[in-house]
């Protein structure tokens, strides 16, 4: 295994990734994974020096840009600032030139912060001590540090850095950016400004480079500057044994900023006049210089220890510890929490998180169900201020989703299957591969059919309400988006007069290898729910909140809406189990497909191999599920089925599901704990936490999966730890696996924090507040009340 987890030394004992050897063919792998982050900006790893394969990349959450006309918008790959081209007497640093030996490239999570240190002995036999640090600061979020410390062992030194601030980035050929503005302020303040072709959005990115020795304080600077980038190189001579330090601190930032956007009263994405522009640029552009200026006297130490205060505190809320036989389980969960942190725009609700985070290309930054449905109740439970900004984006995308319902000829909200910026609609491409069989492109049906998601953000909307209890959100926001989903399923759905009921035809479920299929079972009980739901808030608010419910009835011409939902719900075509066998279709047509022997494809380490011998087309005939769909209903929906019927259908879907999408396995680990068992769940989240942290060195080149990361955590808490909201109420059944021995971790309840430890045979809950009400919980279908402190005995069995 070429990671390893068990470097990290006492306090930092299970909070290290490292790498101890180069590997020049995977490096997209460890690019991805030991990203840098806070949320504002993402910083894949890519190496100071340059190789072949690298993917040099910065992301601005929100910033997104059309290339052309007829591309989707996408998030811009910012300059890059990364690249450092070192020389020591006369030979360039690269680790494909020389020897190398003690190399560590290690992400430390609990800190923040990427470092990478080696002895490189250069082609003329001379040695180096060379030590990289870095990290994107959680304390000011436009902030990114670099460090370089290099000790002559051998020999003393002529050292140049030459440091960028390089607009010459593309992604993947799409160039998203105007030339831009270089400037230099007092002979060492670097500027460059660019601004994105289409949206306008101007970038001022603001650099300080230093080196140093003990012997020498300043190293001679030369500023040079060519097409889209500035350049400072620096040169310093440095003894034997003496370490020489360069040091980098880079501003970013971006006129979608909210402190730039909100200057102008109209800002809707663009500015609504040229002066407003330019007057929001003067203020950015002065800012920054003033802000650089106020760094340089501050080291990267000092600023890195800013950065760590901060992650600490993040930390203290949403630590989870599990004991277990060897670290790996540890270390996964603490992974995919520091994922979730950096990749989430937890300061801005104009924008969401993106399906690759801020560490790749692919998906272009756009916004999924991912979030609602796999990342958010980590949020609910853990951050809930957080989890209420991720739904705020989602009811700022009101007006695009009444769009998309207008123009297809529905009412209501229909949501866009892609986001990015939030009044750009549908941001789903409409072509995508090459199909090997036929040597043509397909069509990419999701942004037409896959419509479940607005069914999924209503359950997040009412997950939110019940779990934090926050009113005045449902007040706001709430009860709108639900109306308006429902409003738009009961349009959707279309009476069949052979059957007396209303259907739902031409739909895609989650399972992407189904398409144009009748009443996939997972959409038509979403939207069921959806309905009925909307309904029984309804009738609660015209009780008890009837200045809302004003509000809503006249904004929305509700009475209307509300006698349609009434007429539809009770004939809602629900699939029922199959007498013969208690199968539930997926759709209509499912059962009656052909069979494969999928072991071929299941067995193996990669994803989707299945197109190398069947296209789309064949596969749609063919019993084959693409990722948790039926199984994902019976999780969300689990109090409409009886174990007995979840079981039946495990049994039939799971054979039949390639896990093709990094959705899948989590949601297959949570159910096991349900109806088949720990031991089996276990083995599922085995494979689900090594989606970017195992072997297949090829899985992440394009980005961490950030919904895997939310899968997780739900598989560890909402699985292994056994916290659901079950008919409104919050249960804790926990199912440890064997190789656990305790888990730890704390979660909100109505504002409530409350600690949960986990061991063999006990469950203690502590309820933090005091003084707040006593908190009602269910564990393994008792009734407790918890006042202050709750010890359980585990029944074996139980567990
Ligand atoms: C869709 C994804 C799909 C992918 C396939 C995207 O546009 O939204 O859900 O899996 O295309 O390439
Ligand atoms: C999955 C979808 C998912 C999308 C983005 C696809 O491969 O099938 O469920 O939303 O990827 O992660």
């Amino acid at each position: 295994m070429p990671l390893q987890f068990d470097l990290g030394e006492n306090e930092y004992k299970d909070w290290v990734i490292s790498l101890t050897e180069f590997h020049s063919h995977f490096i997209g792998k460890f690019e991805s994974i030991k990203t840098l982050g806070n949320g504002y900006m993402g910083l894949r790893a890519t190496s100071e020096e340059r190789y072949l394969g690298e993917k040099r990349n910065l992301f601005i959450a929100g910033t997104f840009n059309k290339f052309s006309k007829n591309e989707t918008t996408e998030l811009p790959n910012a300059a890059d600032i990364t690249q450092l081209t070192i020389t020591i007497n006369g030979n360039n640093f690269s680790l494909k030139s020389g020897k190398h030996r003690e190399f560590r490239l290690e992400l430390n999570l609990k800190d923040g912060e990427l470092t990478r240190s080696l002895i490189w002995q250069s082609p003329k036999g001379q040695e180096f001590y060379i030590v990289f640090r870095r990290f994107v600061s959680m304390d000011n979020l436009h902030l990114i540090g670099m460090k370089v410390e290099i000790t002559p062992i051998n020999t003393t030194a002529d050292v140049s850095i030459s440091s960028e601030i390089n607009g010459k980035i593309t992604n993947s050929g799409s160039q998203h950016f105007e030339d831009g503005k270089k400037r230099v302020h007092d002979k060492k303040f670097l500027e460059l400004n660019q601004s994105t072709s289409e949206s306008h959005i101007d970038f001022v990115f603001l650099c300080h480079n230093k080196m140093y020795t003990e012997s020498n304080a300043n190293a001679v600077s030369m500023i040079t500057s060519d097409r889209r980038n500035i350049k400072q190189k620096l040169f310093s001579k440095v003894h034997q044994f003496e370490t020489l330090i360069f040091e980098k601190k880079v501003l970013v930032y971006t006129s979608r900023d909210k402190e730039y956007s909100s200057l102008d009263p109209g800002y809707d994405g663009s500015y609504s006049s040229r002066n407003l522009r330019l007057a929001s640029l003067i203020k950015m552009r002065k800012h920054a210089l003033s802000q650089i200026k106020a760094l340089e006297s501050k080291g990267y130490d000092d600023l890195l220890e800013l950065s760590i205060n901060k992650w600490h505190q993040v930390w203290d809320n949403i630590d989870i510890q599990i004991s277990a036989k060897d670290n790996f389980d540890q270390i996964a969960i603490r992974f995919a929490l520091y994922h979730i942190t950096i990749m989430t725009p937890a300061h801005d609700n104009r924008f969401s998180v993106s399906n690759k985070g801020l560490s790749g290309e692919k998906y272009k930054g756009h916004t999924f169900w991912d979030t609602e449905a796999f990342i958010l109740p980590m949020f609910m439970y853990e951050a809930p201020k957080t989890a209420r900004t991720l739904l705020e984006y989602r009811y700022k995308l009101l007006e695009s989703a009444r769009n998309k319902a207008k123009k297809k000829g529905y009412e209501g909200a229909m949501y866009p299957w892609r986001t990015a910026w939030i009044n750009h609609g549908e941001a789903s491409p409409v072509w995508g591969s090459v199909d090997i069989n036929t040597g043509k492109s397909t069509i990419i049906p999701t942004g037409f059919i896959e419509q479940h998601i607005s069914a999924n953000i209503s359950f997040a909307v009412w997950q939110y309400h019940i779990i934090t209890d926050d009113q005045d959100f449902m007040d706001k926001y709430g009860y709108e988006i639900i109306f308006e989903t429902a409003a738009f399923w009961a349009s959707r759905f279309e009476l069949d007069s052979t059957r007396d009921l209303y259907v739902i035809k031409d739909i895609m479920g989650p399972d992407e290898y189904k398409i144009y299929v009748n009443n996939n079972a997972y959409t038509n009980y979403m939207a069921h729910w959806n309905i009925q739901k909307a309904i029984e808030y309804y009738n609660t608010i015209k009780k008890e909140k009837i200045e809302v419910f004003d509000k809503l009835k006249k904004n929305l011409d509700l009475q209307k809406k509300f006698d349609k939902w009434n007429e539809i719900i009770d004939n809602i075509y629900l699939p029922k189990p199959r007498k013969e066998d208690s199968v539930i279709p997926q759709d209509d047509s499912y059962l009656n497909k052909e069979q494969l022997d999928l072991s071929k494809y299941r067995n193996q380490s990669l994803t989707q191999t299945i197109f190398q011998d069947y296209n789309m087309g064949q596969i749609n005939q063919l019993q084959i599920t693409k990722q948790a769909d039926l199984l994902m209903l019976f999780y969300l929906l689990g109090d409409k089925f009886s174990n007995a019927v979840k079981r039946v259908n495990w049994d039939y879907y799971e054979p039949r599901t390639l896990h093709d999408s990094s959705l899948s396995l989590s949601i297959h680990t949570i159910l096991a704990t349900d109806i088949v068992s720990v031991e089996e769940a276990y083995s599922f989240f085995k494979k689900a936490s090594r989606i970017d942290l195992g072997l297949n060195m090829k899985s992440s080149d394009e980005g961490i999966h950030a919904g895997a990361m939310g899968g997780i955590w739900q598989d560890v808490i909402c699985g292994f730890g056994g916290v659901r909201m079950l008919d409104e109420k919050l249960n804790i059944s926990p199912k440890l696996p064997k190789i656990w021995n305790n888990l730890n971790y704390a979660i909100y309840w109505h504002g409530n924090r409350l600690k949960v430890t986990i061991t063999k045979d006990k469950l203690i809950i502590t309820k933090k507040e005091q003084q707040s009400k006593p908190v009602d919980l269910i564990v393994h279908g008792k009734e407790y009340k918890l006042d202050t402190v709750l010890k359980i005995t585990l029944n074996q069995e139980e567990i």
